[in-house]
């Protein structure tokens, strides 16, 4: 036989030699089948060795023989080989890199017979894909017992969400491979698994040990975690072992494993009838791949920076007492943000960048700049851990930070530049989207731009409140808090700044009517927002008094509103939030912006919380006996729908009142002479007029006085309504444009009022 054969491989010429040499004597394993072996395995090994750098394990005398350890690839190499050059301490080392069939044949003819690729992609040298824990059993070990530990270490793996795959070592032991994501740093990778196997071997003492040092390892298992560092390697799936049966190390599945005797059972007699049965079960290896993980109890091994970091978060709070979370997890950078509104001492919001472990805070006083060029002060806090991103609750009193902390805003963060003094990046989440930039200006104190303008249309609108249907009865369940239905101007309050825009029901701007009502700062909390409110007056018992209320609305002319303020002052209950500091907040359920409303709310001034409570019952007997109009059920799980009507909000009524429009008057006759007798009402439907007969009762002589004068200065009309009605002759019929509220008993059955009681007018109804 002669010495070479030429053969071509992927269009490459090989010279192959010495193929009658046996390689394993103690099987008669030649080097033609080797090489036999590899061609047939390049399609499947090239998945787990190709562009990787290689170490090569050579036996050119067979495995009886000197063995040559070979990082570097020989100078000879065909120019087709590539090299991968890597910096060791003292020198750089070209690592053979193979990515075809020829190459994985051009390895078998060097009698490469071990093949050990290092853990990460020569595209991505800086990131592993995997970590390998290799478990090695003491001489003379049971096999069953190896099992028993790789089964042990899968369960404990999984409960750190990963999946491990697993090979025989082909020779004692196996290889447990856990496919990561190409994200983390060698460094970070070795860290974290040092930390696994440390806690794995503390829980599994008796039977197994991380000590290197085969006399002191007492005859347990050693778990081999040193083969994951930078240009370490381990053999790879399906290269053949230098073990006498010519084993490989083959990758089983954890069912397989169980019937498996021993970890040189699978070898180059018997692979072709695995193959055939199974294929290669780690085909989809690189679907499983997570982040790494950390357990709480290695953190302080694995991270000691982010520990560093998290000293002073520590430091600051009593576990015990506050709700706030322990740092558990050593999560990987994923450039999460959160912002969170923090009722403490002075209510501000929290930003919070991940960064490297934790997450970069920062305590912005008047929230985060909602106007392009718009500086805000910034003071750095202490580095607080991953897990705060999602934290909301009670901080006690007496504790640090004490106050109702919320999740105002939560996503991705995109950096743009980020130095020790500026750092400029990009905010997305579909709360809040928008361009920033923090510069450091001196100790903890920054300053935070906004770079782009952000969305506030609906600060800017007209927009109408959500309006709620009636109820008879008084809903129960636990989602329904009550309170007082106020009895005046329900009105939209836009706070821009320092200056406060107020919107009736119907949209028209009323805020020159209520000076009193001009105190944006001494009012509130915050700097931007809609509130949904009711403007009342009220009488020296505190109860609401519609008429007087109404009169405020059409006060014409600066010092007839100066003085109405000084007698006739008004109160404006809030009672929900429909947009705060930059954010449109209606598809919040109402707990969230009833709890946002009352710390965005400063005490003593003319705005007012509206009280909530949770016994409908109880509010509605004490509503009831002071006389009032009703009471509100609200459903605290629902959004705020602007200008809709919905039953999110039911008005739970005393007596029946209704909104109507004014189409004409009587003339007066007898006592009212001067006056007028009665208005015409009625309502509108698409153009057409439902007639409900004529209120005559309600006013006193002044009251009848100051609605004459508004109604003598209307348009006259024509009879807009088909009916015959009473006291035709005396009637003035005036274009509709007047509103006015009425209280009845009942319908009558044509349809008109019974026992009508005229409550005031509603200008604030008209467009
Ligand atoms: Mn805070």
């Amino acid at each position: 036989m002669s010495k070479y054969i030429h053969t071509e491989v992927d269009g490459i010429k090989l010279k192959l030699s010495n193929l009658s040499k046996i390689l394993y004597p103690e099987s008669g394993i030649t080097k033609a089948e080797v090489i036999q072996y590899y061609m047939t395995i390049a399609p499947i090994i090239i998945n787990h060795i190709g562009n990787r750098p290689l170490t090569l394990i050579r036996y050119p005398d067979g495995i009886e023989k000197n063995k040559f350890y070979s990082k570097s690839c020989p100078e000879w190499a065909p120019s087709w080989i590539k090299r991968q050059e890597i910096q060791h301490s003292e020198e750089m080392i070209p690592y053979a890199v193979i990515n075809n069939t020829a190459g994985v044949v051009w390895l078998a003819n060097l009698a490469a017979l071990e093949i050990h690729p290092m853990q990460m992609l020569t595209t991505k040298m800086e990131n592993p894909d995997h970590f390998i824990f290799d478990i090695d059993p003491p001489e003379g070990a049971d096999f069953s017992d190896v099992k028993q530990i790789a089964y042990k270490l899968k369960r404990f793996l999984e409960s750190y969400n990963y999946t491990p795959f697993i090979k025989t070592s082909g020779s004692k032991g196996v290889h447990i491979i856990v496919p990561i994501i190409t994200q983390h740093t060698h460094d970070e990778m070795v860290e974290c698994v040092k930390g696994l196997a440390k806690l794995f071997v503390q829980q599994n003492k008796d039977s197994s040990t991380l000590n290197l040092q085969k006399n002191n390892r007492d005859g347990k298992t050693l778990i081999d975690i040193y083969r994951n560092h930078m240009a370490q390697t381990t053999v790879s799936a399906y290269s053949l072992r230098a073990k006498p049966n010519a084993s490989i190390s083959t990758p089983i599945t954890w069912d397989q494993l169980e019937n498996l005797k021993h970890s040189t059972e699978i070898n180059i007699r018997n692979i072709d009838a695995h193959l055939e049965k199974y294929g290669d079960v780690w085909k989809d290896i690189r679907k499983s791949a997570v982040p790494l993980h950390t357990h709480h109890q290695a953190i302080r091994e694995i991270n000691k920076e982010v520990e560093k970091k998290l000293e002073s978060y520590l430091h600051k709070r009593d576990f015990g007492k506050t709700p706030e979370p322990r740092p558990q997890l050593n999560l990987t950078n994923q450039n999460r943000f959160s912002v969170q509104l923090h009722n403490a001492s002075n209510l501000h919001y929290d930003l919070r960048l991940e960064d490297q472990g934790v997450l970069l805070s920062w305590a912005i006083p008047k929230g985060l700049p909602h106007r392009k060029g718009i500086k805000r002060l910034a003071i750095q806090t202490e580095d607080h851990p991953m897990e705060y991103l999602d934290f909301e609750g009670v901080i006690p009193k007496g504790e640090y930070g004490a106050g109702e902390m919320w999740v105002f805003a939560k996503g991705q963060v995109s950096w743009i530049k980020k130095t020790d003094s500026s750092h400029e990046f990009i905010l997305d989440s579909k709360q809040l989207k928008g361009h920033f930039k923090l510069y450091k200006t001196k100790g903890e104190q920054w300053l935070i731009e906004r770079k782009n303008e952000a969305d506030a249309t609906l600060l800017n609108s007209s927009i109408k409140p959500q309006l709620a249907d009636v109820s008879k009865t008084i809903p129960s369940g636990i989602q329904y808090s009550f309170e007082i239905k106020w009895d005046g101007i329900r009105s939209l309050i836009h706070v821009l700044d320092d200056q406060i825009k107020i919107y009736s029901r119907s949209g028209r701007e009323i805020s020159n009517q209520f000076p009193e009502l001009q105190i944006a700062s001494e009012a509130f909390h915050i700097e931007n927002g809609i509130f949904d409110g009711e403007i009342i007056s009220m009488d020296k018992e505190g109860r609401p008094i519609f008429s007087d209320v109404i009169s405020r609305l059409h006060t014409k002319g600066e010092r007839s509103i100066q003085s109405a303020v000084h007698k006739n002052p008004v109160y404006c209950y809030l009672f929900d939030c429909l947009f705060l500091d930059g954010r449109n907040i209606c598809n919040e359920p109402l707990k969230k912006r009833q709890d946002w409303l009352a710390v965005s709310l400063k005490k003593n001034n003319q705005f007012r919380l509206s009280e909530t409570m949770s016994d409908g019952k109880a509010l509605f007997d004490a509503a009831k006996n002071m006389n009032l109009e009703g009471i509100m059920a609200k459903d605290l799980t629902k959004p705020y729908e602007v200008g809709n009507r919905n039953n999110y909000w039911l008005k739970i009524k005393f007596r029946d009142t209704i909104s109507v429009q004014i189409l004409g008057y009587t003339r007066g006759n007898g006592d009212r002479s001067n006056l007028f007798g009665a208005l015409h009402i009625a309502t509108e439907n698409n153009g057409s007029w439902n007639y409900l007969g004529k209120v005559g009762t309600g006013f006193d002589e002044a009251k009848m006085i100051e609605v004459l004068a508004i109604l003598k200065v209307q348009d006259e009309s024509k009879k807009l309504i088909t009916e015959n009605i009473e006291e035709a002759h005396r009637t003035i019929w005036i274009t509709p444009k007047l509103w006015c509220e009425v209280q009845y008993a009942s319908l009558t059955n044509k349809g008109t009022l019974r026992e009508p009681v005229f409550l005031g007018l509603r200008p604030d109804l008209e467009s």
